[in-house]
């Protein structure tokens, strides 16, 4: 059995106590999709006198940006959501993954796999556990979870009851790649459960993911956080906004409308005057004011 101390979360933090989080990748700058996560999980928290811990997703070179996380930082200060403790960065974070992924080979919880993609295309799409008594190595190998917790619903804090297609939540998927990056999934959760955050609340692209994250707590033997998945900004054209697609960067300088463009997009009625307001001032109002049960499951701006 996986030993659940190896991901060790401070066992003396009483677990009642709400703790979140934002965990921007530092692939471009925080753009108005990013700041609806950031505000969002900031105002969930802190109305709840909860913490808010910043991590930066940065085990993924090829994508980023040089100088992205500074500039991360730098504009959450400027749009006053100042974090607690210090943030976490997931490229210092490789010898706890390595580890976790030690226990699950050494459990037979794991297996190597070199199916690639256009080969389990052919097959119909879905992982049908083709390596799993090939006993291949590491080398050229991606690892895949033996995936004995199937998730084929969970309630989320905004979206109610989510219901995740049968092939995929039972699907053996992978947790290290062939090129030899973590996946997202593994490390999400493994940074999640270090940091002892409670609630997760980030954007509804990361809706589908959610089930394979639950299917690695019960693996690891951890108790859940609740989920709250915001509505996606998405362009005129229907895109989702993100930097890949280069939506623009939101403007340091005077972070007001942005701010009051956020809280409208997340439902809440931030008052006309608040444009004049310092951005401490905008901020405590929005706290104040924050009911999650005002924000849609959808929305669609034009830009
Ligand atoms: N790093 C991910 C992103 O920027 C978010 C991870 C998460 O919130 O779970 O899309
Ligand atoms: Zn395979």
């Amino acid at each position: 059995m996986f030993n659940p101390d190896l991901i060790a979360s401070d066992i003396n933090r009483p677990r009642q106590q709400y703790r979140g989080r934002f965990a921007p990748s530092p692939s471009g700058l925080l753009h108005f999709g990013s700041l609806i996560a950031a505000l969002g999980s900031y105002l969930q928290a802190k109305s709840q006198h909860g913490q808010w811990l910043l991590r930066i997703e940065d085990i993924d070179k090829p994508r980023e940006m040089p100088g992205a996380d500074t500039q991360i930082l730098n504009t959450l200060e400027a749009y006053g959501l100042h974090w607690d403790e210090d943030v976490l960065y997931q490229s210092k974070q490789a010898s706890l993954y390595d580890a976790v992924m030690d226990e699950l080979l050494a459990n037979h919880m794991s297996y190597y796999c070199r199916c690639s993609r256009a080969e389990i295309k052919a097959l119909g799409g879905i992982y049908q556990g083709h390596c799993k008594h090939r006993n291949y190595d590491k080398q050229q190998s991606a690892l895949r979870l033996i995936n004995q917790h199937p998730v084929d619903d969970f309630v989320d804090g905004v979206q109610g009851l989510v219901k995740v297609d049968n092939g995929l939540s039972h699907e053996d998927f992978i947790i290290h790649r062939r090129d030899g990056l973590y996946a997202y999934q593994l490390a999400v959760v493994i940074d999640d459960i270090y940091q002892g955050i409670t609630e997760v609340v980030r954007g509804c692209d990361l809706l589908e993911p959610t089930a394979r994250q639950i299917t690695l707590y019960k693996t690891f033997g951890k108790p859940l956080p609740s989920y709250v998945h915001l509505p996606l900004a998405v362009t005129e054209q229907g895109y989702k906004l993100s930097k890949q697609n280069a939506a623009p960067a939101i403007d340091n300088d005077r972070p007001q409308p942005a701010l009051i463009a956020a809280l409208e997009f997340l439902g809440q009625q931030p008052d006309a005057h608040l444009i004049d307001a310092t951005v401490e001032q905008l901020i405590d109002w929005a706290l104040q004011h924050w009911q999650l049960n005002k924000v849609p499951k959808l929305k669609e701006i034009s830009l």
